[in-house]
């Protein structure tokens, strides 16, 4: 586990930022009819226009700047030629690596008008996002902040994919320690000051279980319900979780009012 310093972290809330940016520019892009192929190729422009480098592209050989995965594909969909379509969802992953460090964050986006039941997904999975926040305090383990997702996540009837996780961030997209969405109290690694983590609850309206695409990177739901991903990056600074990334530029570009990142509000090294 690499412990980073309060400067490193600012560091990495820029790289952070930069990928809430181009979220919330892709916010007011998406609509029925344009395609994921046209958002990734807006979101790589962007990216580089920032002074930085898109975060997935080329990693493990991946071919795009997002990972946009729509409905029933969990994660790591690949960008296509195919117009979005009214009343679907869509997962929008994003990173981007700037001063060595990497930024990356997700939000399940609807297309239109979405079904109430797709809405109550993507409420309960944003949610349990922040519960998993909450958990990540100085003292706490890593078993605490996937129980404080699976508990509710599943009291709500969803299934909690298994086999993706969260992750440590810094100069390696993927770090120690693994952050799965389930887990025990008490249990797993202890978190410790200068811990920066990407929490990212990947829910399921059916059933937990889930399959991949024969181009090796696509995960879909075995059942075909739909699945939603949000993700943050997220500092324990100061004996308390600090976000580096933000839904607000989202929020903003959908007239949405959310004071759900209050509680986290990053405020470096200060007290
Ligand atoms: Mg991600
Ligand atoms: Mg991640």
């Amino acid at each position: 586990m690499v412990l980073k310093t309060a400067e490193e972290i600012a560091l990495m809330r820029e790289s952070a930022q930069i990928v809430s940016k181009t979220l919330g520019m892709l916010a007011s892009e998406i609509r029925p009819g344009v395609s994921s192929l046209h958002l990734d190729q807006l979101a790589e422009t962007f990216i580089r226009d920032h002074g930085a480098e898109p975060g997935f592209l080329g990693l493990y050989d991946f071919p795009n700047t997002l990972c946009v995965s729509p409905d029933a594909q969990v994660v790591h969909g690949i960008p296509t030629n195919t117009p979005l379509e009214e009343g679907s969802i869509l997962s929008i992953d994003c990173g981007a690596l700037k001063n060595g460090f990497y930024g990356d964050h997700a939000y399940t986006f609807a297309i239109g008008d979405i079904a109430p039941e797709t809405q109550q997904l993507l409420d309960t999975t944003k949610a349990s996002l922040y519960k998993g926040i909450a958990a990540f305090q100085k003292g706490n383990r890593v078993g605490d902040v996937g129980h404080a997702i699976q508990s509710y996540c599943e009291a709500a009837g969803y299934g909690v994919v298994r086999e993706l996780v969260g992750h440590g961030l810094g100069r390696e997209m993927h770090e120690a320690p693994e952050m799965p969405n389930y887990g025990r109290r008490g249990r797993g690694k202890r978190f410790q000051e200068g811990l920066v983590v990407a929490i990212e609850p990947m829910i399921n309206r059916g059933t937990k279980r889930i399959k991949q695409l024969k181009d090796g990177w696509t995960i879909l739901t075995v059942d075909g319900q739909p699945s939603a991903h949000f993700e943050h990056n997220v500092a324990l600074l100061n004996g308390r979780p600090q976000l580096l990334s933000t839904f607000q530029f989202i929020y903003e570009a959908l007239g949405i009012e959310s004071d759900e990142e209050t509680p986290f509000e990053y405020t470096g090294a200060a007290p």
